[in-house]
């Protein structure tokens, strides 16, 4: 049996680009990745904004800010990589609720599902089922039912599936819109109601229009989320009345006790370091933790 020197389990949001990153400081990367339906990444929308999101005076607020200062500089490196546009546009407006609009400074936004395949490009991936983590002397036996790899270090980034390997993450569901037909809208975020986020945003693939947050690890849509939703898109979106239903995105966002993401040594498995806990920052967070887990990864293999 081979060892690898780092494998990467889920490659999602984080864990593609927490592979990248180590992969591009000259690391030897496996990533191992189930197909999960509800993966987050494959629902979000992309937004850069710590100050849309109201982050400011927040634990999460300097790790966000640093997220979005490195954004430029990783979504040119993916795109140079793997040839795959991320679509990383800057300027986000922020309507009040008097119809009028400001644009904020800095923020931005991306295309999810275009960074996972950019970021997955150029690093081995396999489609694999982890379902345990073992200590063994070198290193971590990684296993996939009938299936193992041993790596020296492991990160695992299985977004609310890290649950089931030992780390303390609860799903909270996010539904969202996606409506077909070029809209110039850029992203816009409409003034918050009861406390929800409501922003659309125009993607490659689509106008995408979210997003409800409810605590349930369903994978189905719901049909009052998407009343609510077409609500925020006549709201938000010029012209939407004419177009088609569109596709509803459903995706279960990783929360942590603390509501802070965990980037740290594993609590019981030695040689594993955790990524995940993002929540609704993951995106906006991915750069700052990827960072984070080079530091860890490196200062291990000093030891
Ligand atoms: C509707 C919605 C809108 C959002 N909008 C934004 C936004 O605008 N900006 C922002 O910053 N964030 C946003 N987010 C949050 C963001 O999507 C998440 O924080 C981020 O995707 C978390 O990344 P992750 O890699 O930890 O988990 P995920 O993206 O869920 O990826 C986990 C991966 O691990 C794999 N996996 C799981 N278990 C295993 C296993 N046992 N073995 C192998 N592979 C496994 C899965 O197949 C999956 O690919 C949004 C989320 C939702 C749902």
């Amino acid at each position: 049996m081979t060892w690898r020197e780092i494998v990467v389990v889920g490659g999602g949001l984080i864990g593609s680009l927490v592979a990248f990153t180590l992969r591009r400081a000259g690391l030897d990367v496996l990533v191992l990745d189930s197909g999960r339906p509800g993966a987050a990444w494959r629902a979000a929308a992309g937004l850069l904004t710590p100050d849309g999101e109201r982050l400011h005076g927040t634990p999460l607020y300097a790790d966000a800010v640093d997220g979005l200062r490195r954004w430029p500089a990783l979504a040119a490196a993916l795109e140079d990589s793997g040839g795959v546009a991320v679509a990383f546009r800057e300027g986000v407006r922020r309507q009040q609720s008097d119809g009028r609009c400001e644009v904020t400074a800095g923020e931005a936004s991306l295309h999810p599902p275009s960074v996972v395949a950019a970021a997955r490009s150029g690093l081995e991936v396999i489609h694999a089922h982890v379902s345990g983590l073992h200590a063994v002397p070198g290193g971590v036996w990684v296993q996939a039912g009938e299936q193992g790899w041993h790596g020296r270090h492991v990160v695992l980034a299985g977004g609310v599936w890290s649950a089931a390997l030992g780390v303390p993450v609860r799903p909270v569901q996010g539904q969202a819109l996606l409506l077909r037909g070029p809209v110039d809208l850029g992203a816009v975020y409409g003034p918050p109601r009861r406390g929800f986020s409501r922003y659309a945003l125009a993607r490659p693939d689509g106008v995408y229009v979210g997003a409800t947050a409810r605590a349930s690890a369903a994978v189905v849509p719901d049909a009052r989320a998407g009343r609510w939703l077409r609500g925020v898109a006549r709201e938000l979106v010029p012209g939407v009345t004419a177009t088609p239903a569109g596709t509803v995105l459903l995706g279960l966002r990783p929360v942590t006790p603390t509501g802070r993401p965990l980037v740290q040594p594993h609590p019981t498995v030695p040689g594993v370091t955790v990524a995940t806990g993002h929540g609704r920052h993951g995106a906006l967070l991915a750069p700052n933790t990827a960072a984070r887990v080079l530091a860890l990864v490196q200062a291990g293999i000093r030891a």
